[in-house]
């Protein structure tokens, strides 16, 4: 059945041969119209066959350049070897026991395996789950039953998830939210920091969102500080330095449980295994997914042993939670960041990105801010002149790069950041080619 082998073998090279999409993703995309809920949308109407190293190839044969790693999943690269392998050998084992009725050894391996890396000098315990919000979702059930406190503070900008307690936590409405409320109580958002549109310091923005917490939730009715190291969804915004520290230690001297939610920073892509690595931030508890296994879904919950453990036996689990495939896939991603020091390679393509649109900016100030860490990089679009921001030339740059074969994904709350995650697995050659489509878009608008 499979005539096209994915993975880092295929020709690593843009290519188009129909316009996108092209007639046979025209096709699925019909079929998908009469079949799919419409609510489930997409960003590319390609159909994808087969992928790896930094591309993607449609139904049709073009081949794409990947920016996107299916949101900053494919870190290792898309059907990479050692995956694979470790998928093919654990489905021929066993597919399915549900960990909670009878245990397996890679379900413990990936759990050691996390207590080790997660930051944190201390005894730790994961539980692990199927998505990102499931994970988060968790999280929270762990630090209310710890601190029997009912109350979570979240953040301006943040996304935590499509379940109804984490669409709840998420900031931005459209798409996320829209309609489908009533979100979950006890819930309170605070002002995050943001240093190109606030202009404050780490400390000065901390004690903004430390002075709202203690006048409107008060640390007595507060279970969890929950924020993402670098916010996602919400821009790409790396935190003014000190703010993260100075969140971390009101929430340790006032008994509430310091959450990170690294489910799109983790795993190699900031540059550091961890984003909370570089301010030495230490988290009571983390929240991993994305990058974890290289595709399969997994989720864990990363923190101290006696907040982990504070939860009853069978308070915790789910009937595909930490399936044994997604397991094995996880050992061997872990293993493959470690083996091929993707962390550095990160920072190499963080440096390529940032250098090539600092030079763009020279001669176009609609390029206002450019920023992030590592393979997770982001450009903030404004109008010329201001700080305004340019959500129809951000628009307009994403679809110049699918009609050229460029996946590409944008974000943050005004609509007007374009962000860079592409497989650390890309090369040089096609990562400086898909740029330089967008300096193209950008000449073009
Ligand atoms: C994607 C994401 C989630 C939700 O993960 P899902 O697997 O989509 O449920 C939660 N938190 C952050 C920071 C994310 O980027």
């Amino acid at each position: 059945m499979v005539d096209i082998i994915g993975g880092p073998s295929l020709p690593q090279e843009r290519k188009l041969v129909t316009s996108i999409p092209g007639p046979k993703s025209q096709e699925l995309l019909a079929r998908k119209n009469a079949a799919v809920a419409s609510g489930v949308g997409v960003a590319l109407p390609v159909s994808i066959v087969a992928a790896g190293g930094g591309v993607m190839v449609d139904v049709d044969g073009n081949s794409l350049i990947d920016l996107g790693s299916g949101i900053a999943v494919t870190g290792v690269g898309n059907s990479s070897p050692a995956v694979v392998e470790a998928v093919i050998n654990q489905v021929q084992q066993f597919t399915h026991t549900c960990f909670t009725v009878t245990p397996y050894e890679g379900y413990v391996a990936v759990a050691e395996k996390l207590n080790e890396l997660v930051p944190g000098d201390f005894e730790k315990r994961s539980a692990l789950f199927n998505s990102g919000a499931e994970a988060v979702e968790n999280a929270i059930k762990i630090a209310r039953h710890f601190t029997k406190k009912p109350a979570v503070v979240v953040f301006d900008h943040s996304y935590h998830g499509r379940t109804n307690l984490t669409m709840g936590m998420t900031a931005k409405n459209m798409p996320y939210k829209d309609g489908f409320g009533p979100f979950a109580p006890e819930v309170y958002r605070v002002p995050a920091s943001y240093p190109y549109r606030d202009g404050l310091t780490g400390a000065e923005a901390a004690s903004q969102a430390i002075s709202q917490i203690e006048k409107q939730v008060g640390a007595g009715n507060l279970a969890a500080i929950i924020i993402e190291p670098i916010q996602g969804e919400g821009g790409f915004i790396a935190p003014a330095e000190g703010f993260l520290p100075a969140i971390q230690k009101w929430s340790t001297e006032n008994n509430v449980v310091f959450i990170l939610d690294e489910v799109q920073t983790g795993f190699a892509r900031t540059g550091d295994l961890f984003a909370a690595n570089h301010e030495g931030v230490v988290a009571d508890i983390v929240t991993t997914a994305k990058g974890i296994a290289g595709g399969l879904p997994l989720s864990a919950v990363t923190g101290r042993a006696d907040i982990m453990d504070s939860a009853h036996s069978g308070g915790l689990g789910g009937t595909y939670a930490g399936s044994p495939i997604s397991c094995a896939a996880a050992l061997a991603t872990i293993d493959t960041y470690e083996k091929e020091n993707l962390a550095e390679r990160a920072r190499e393509i963080g440096a390529i990105i940032t250098e090539f649109f600092t030079e763009l900016q020279k001669t176009d100030d609609r390029i206002g801010d450019i920023r992030g860490r590592g393979a997770m990089m982001a450009v903030e679009f404004v109008e010329s002149g201001s700080k305004k921001a340019n959500a129809a030339l951000t628009g307009a740059i994403a679809s110049h790069a699918a009609n050229e074969a460029v996946i590409l994904l944008t974000c943050g709350t005004y609509g007007n950041v374009v962000r860079f995650l592409p497989p650390l697995s890309i090369s040089d050659e096609l990562l400086r080619e898909g740029l330089q489509v967008i300096a193209d878009a950008l000449a073009a608008n």
